[in-house]
């Protein structure tokens, strides 16, 4: 087995990589074991707070080129080493609400996968161009079938959202909002069923998703101190 020692500049292996394609016949293969290197290099001195096969590795073909030549890239995306093409996973912006009337919480049961059967808070994912507010109100009456009096920003809380399959890493927006009316109020969209109960009531198990429960922790904190709270800690 022949072995070649390669030097190369970080930001040039997709030139390097076209060169050796040239003048190498088993370029493919010699291809892809650089690119494993570099990928495995570029994990191990990026941050490891991802996780280290999702979503990165639910890719096997380039978009643009078809080339089965991906490689995780700069932490949180993926690269081609044949053409270049690089597709950050960013984190998606989801919003969510603790809807509150005469003193009573509204949840919903989840309709669908992921945690389909689990109470979840109205809210959903921010759409192109649109504020986080704007997207608030519109989850809150999409799903409900009532509209906001107010809403305040509570905190932010990291989730995982498995969708068929895929992991999406997104960032969720929590507010407190109040409602004046809800003699519309009905399920429509993805929920089942709704519920309008004390904070106190809540059971912290059935509660959807890992920033549904933190986000929850935070409410009751709210209404403890009467105050939304960033302390030291969550910056951590
Ligand atoms: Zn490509």
């Amino acid at each position: 087995m022949l072995h070649i020692l390669i030097v190369y500049p970080a930001h040039r292996i997709d030139q390097t990589l076209r060169l050796l394609k040239q003048i190498i016949p088993a370029s493919a293969r010699l291809g892809n074991a650089v690119n494993q290197f570099h990928g495995k290099k570029l994990y191990m001195t990026n941050q490891s707070n991802f996780p280290e096969d999702a979503p990165f590795t639910d890719f096997r073909h380039c978009p643009r080129c078809g080339t089965a030549s991906l490689y995780k890239y700069d932490g949180r995306a993926i690269r081609c080493g044949d053409c270049g093409f690089v597709l950050y996973f960013n984190c998606a912006t989801a919003v969510a609400a603790f809807v509150i009337y005469q003193g009573k919480l509204l949840l919903g049961v989840r309709g669908k996968e992921p945690e389909k059967g689990m109470l979840d808070f109205p809210g959903g994912f921010v759409e192109f161009d649109e504020t986080a507010e704007n997207a608030l109100a519109r989850e809150v009456h999409e799903e409900f079938n009532i509209h906001l009096s107010s809403l305040v920003y509570l905190a932010s809380f990291p989730n995982d959202y498995l969708y068929e399959g895929l992991l999406y890493k997104t960032t969720d927006l929590y507010f407190i909002c109040h409602v004046n009316d809800i003699s519309s109020l009905k399920v429509m969209d993805e929920v089942t069923e709704f519920l309008l109960v004390a904070p106190e009531e809540v059971d912290l198990g059935k509660l959807a998703f890992a920033s549904g429960r933190n986000a929850f922790r935070r409410f009751l904190a709210y209404l403890d101190r009467s105050v939304p709270c960033i302390n030291d800690r969550d910056l951590i």
